[in-house]
């Protein structure tokens, strides 16, 4: 997987695409080569009365996004960009293909 948990990501296609929004990965879904964007794909929700919620309305949710929307954001190139995997002190990284920037995270 391309993407892990907490990786800063962008869209590269899809309606999340264009204005070079970012997001955090909240989850990673491998099964379904999904994952969580906090921001991305928001949906909204109709909520029903509860406790917590009495007054109901809509809420808001992030829905899945496909993992081949999405690519790592460099802080370098300062967009999405794809990388390589390389060895690091034992460690497998991932190093950006453009300008060799590691994601040690
Ligand atoms: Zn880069």
């Amino acid at each position: 997987m391309h993407i892990r948990k907490n990786d800063n990501v962008v869209a590269i296609s899809g309606r999340n695409a264009g204005g070079g929004k970012t997001g955090k990965v909240l989850q990673v879904l491998p099964a379904k080569r999904t994952a969580i964007v906090e921001g991305f794909s928001i949906v909204k929700k109709a909520m029903r009365k509860t406790q917590d919620n009495p007054q109901g309305g809509i809420g808001q949710k992030e829905s899945p996004v496909a993992m081949s929307n999405l690519q790592i954001y460099c802080p370098n190139c300062k967009k999405g960009v794809r990388t390589r995997h390389v060895k690091e002190a034992g460690n497998t990284v991932r190093k950006c293909r453009k300008c060799g920037h590691l994601f040690t995270a």
